[in-house]
């Protein structure tokens, strides 16, 4: 089996001009950005509106381990699957972040024979996007500092400033900074740190506009900092919600490749589902709505945090719910969840696949607590063997849900066809009738946070340390205290200890800080110990790459 990369080097891609042909869009209605990739200009947006709305499928998965689960590579499998069978299927993906592609993801636009194309391009610099949020964060920062140290007329207090500089980069090392160092003519000395590029309010802004207007309005309730008598300042006060909005209006516009098998792609807007709500951004989701009869749209990491996510923030503002929901599973992971290290999953281990289970039935339940249909998806792995997928199947059958095996890394389409016409079958023969799982939508942050952590990670209570308990009451005064909640915790378990596999029970969240979000129009709680700022491993996947003569890329896994 040839690597991602390999297999991406060697297909031949459509120029983009003829996949928006297949979604009715012209030449005028793009922005090219060489051969392959194009930006969708705001008049097509608009026009599109007028077209009918496909149907929504939603793919999330288990808790990601370290086995890897291929929630991307079924997004995208199931998409071309869904051509395949005869429908009219687009998809609608998140853009990689760089700090993951250098650690250890290597690519993020699937994988084997179900990609989006150009990986490389996309896992490198794609159309710039992220350049535009990086710099229009920065931006912020330094018009920021510069307010301060011309006088100060807002009267902000230096110690008190929330908003952080962004990279989009693991690097540990900008987590805590100081800036200003030097002297009166080099500014004023103060705290602060990097976020990576991804988890910043910007990117959360552009994953949420509608447009400009929207955009700008979002960026002008920034909250940056407060003042010595404790009121917050905004993007607003400080009078640049123009200039953010002028360095981002390109970033805005959704970009459009295309997979393996010329399946119009729509990947915009920012992962991380860990720590910011990390999923595709509701323009480009609009567009591909508008576009085809079927959107197959991924949420990131376990349906705790991107599906939890997707379905209680992004929908409302999408205005649209899913018609179905896939979860991704591997056995592997599976096994890993049922106590077995990764060095030991080729071998089969029923009883560690009958453990390991727990995990993906939570998942169900926790999403059928939405009202929206759901269907497992096995992403098969060469060394699953029979009497496990056997297994699997039944176990999923035991909890009343449509279980299907998908082959799409290894046969592309034709390993998705079973998965597509369930997938068609559900949403014609099972309504969805998508609720939020809020008592009431004004529920306070108090009562939002204690509802996630009971319903969907299966926790007790939820422990608040002094600082949390100081802003709830500060966000109480400033009227903060009914808006939505972004959860920020660990991906790898239920609740918020990264080594508690499976469906862990008896156990309490710690909320440790509140990070106010005006723009993005939430408030983000930090969890247990999870960073705005990933680290790199011991062993980055930068160590494997490279570049030929040709200026070919090497090893983006
Ligand atoms: P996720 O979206 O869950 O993070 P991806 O779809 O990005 O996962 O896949 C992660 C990696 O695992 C990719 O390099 C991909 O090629 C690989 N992968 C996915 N599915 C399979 C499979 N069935 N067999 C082997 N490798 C796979």
């Amino acid at each position: 089996m040839k690597t991602d990369i390999e297999i991406s080097q060697a297909t031949k891609l459509a120029p983009i001009t003829e996949v928006a042909e297949k979604i009715d869009l012209t030449f005028d209605d793009l922005e090219l950005h060489g051969k392959y990739k194009a930006k969708i200009e705001f008049a097509a947006l608009d026009r599109m509106k007028e077209n009918p709305e496909g149907k929504l499928i939603l793919v999330t998965s288990i808790n990601p381990t370290p086995a890897g689960e291929g929630k991307s590579t079924v997004t995208v499998g199931l998409g071309d699957a869904l051509n395949k069978i005869g429908k009219k299927a687009v998809i609608a993906l998140r853009e990689p972040s760089l700090g993951p592609v250098m650690g250890i993801k290597g690519g993020a636009t699937g994988g084997g024979y179900a990609q989006v194309l150009p990986m490389e391009d996309i896992n490198l610099h794609f159309t710039g996007d992220m350049h535009a949020i990086t710099t229009a964060n920065n931006a912020l920062s330094a018009l920021l500092d510069n307010h301060i140290h011309q006088g100060n007329e807002l009267n902000i207090d230096a110690r008190r400033v929330i908003w952080k500089r962004a990279v989009d980069l693991n690097d540990r090392e900008l987590r805590f900074i100081t800036v200003g160092l030097g002297g009166p003519i080099n500014g004023v000395p103060r705290e602060d740190g990097f976020d990576i590029t991804v988890a910043s309010e910007i990117m959360a802004i552009l994953c949420l506009a509608t447009g400009i207007t929207d955009l700008k309005r979002r960026l002008s309730n920034i909250v940056i900092a407060y003042t010595f008598e404790r009121e917050p300042v905004t993007v607003g006060d400080l009078r640049v919600e123009g200039a953010l909005a002028l360095v981002l209006k390109d970033a805005l516009k959704p970009n459009l490749v295309q997979t393996i098998y010329q399946t119009p792609a729509f990947v915009h807007g920012g992962p991380f589902a860990n720590i910011a709500h990390g999923c595709n951004s509701i323009l480009a989701t609009r567009a591909a709505l508008h576009s085809g009869d079927y959107v197959v749209t991924e949420a990131g990491f376990g349906a705790d945090l991107g599906a939890e996510k997707f379905l209680d923030i992004k929908v409302p503002n999408l205005e649209k719910a899913p018609d179905a929901i896939v979860i991704v599973a591997t056995i592997r992971a599976l096994k890993m969840h049922g106590g077995v290290p990764k060095t030991e999953l080729s071998a089969e281990n029923i009883d560690a696949l009958t453990a390991g289970f727990s995990n993906l039935a939570k998942h169900i339940s926790n999403m059928r607590k939405y009202g929206v249909p759901v269907v497992v998806a096995i992403n098969e792995f060469i060394s699953d063997t029979e009497k496990e997928i056997t297994l699997l199947k039944e176990l999923c059958e035991q909890e009343n849900v449509k279980v299907e095996l998908a082959s799409v890394w290894e046969k592309g389409p034709d390993g998705g066809i079973d998965l597509a016409k369930t997938v068609v079958e559900t949403i014609d023969t099972e309504e969805s009738n998508y609720h939020s799982i809020f008592t009431h939508e004004d529920d306070d942050l108090t009562e939002k946070i204690e509802t996630i952590v009971q319903e969907i990670y299966g926790g007790n209570d939820v422990i608040y340390t002094k600082k949390a308990q100081q802003q709830l009451a500060s966000f109480k005064k400033y009227g903060w205290d009914r808006l939505p909640v972004c959860m920020a915790k660990s991906q790898y378990s239920l609740s918020d200890d990264p080594s508690k596999l499976g469906a862990p029970s008896d156990f309490d969240v710690t909320i440790r800080e509140l990070v106010p979000k005006l723009g993005a129009g939430f408030i983000v709680a930090l969890t247990g110990d999870v960073m705005t700022m990933p680290g790199l491993p011991k062993k980055p996947a930068a160590l494997k790459m490279d570049v030929d003569e040709q200026g070919n890329a090497i090893g983006l896994f």
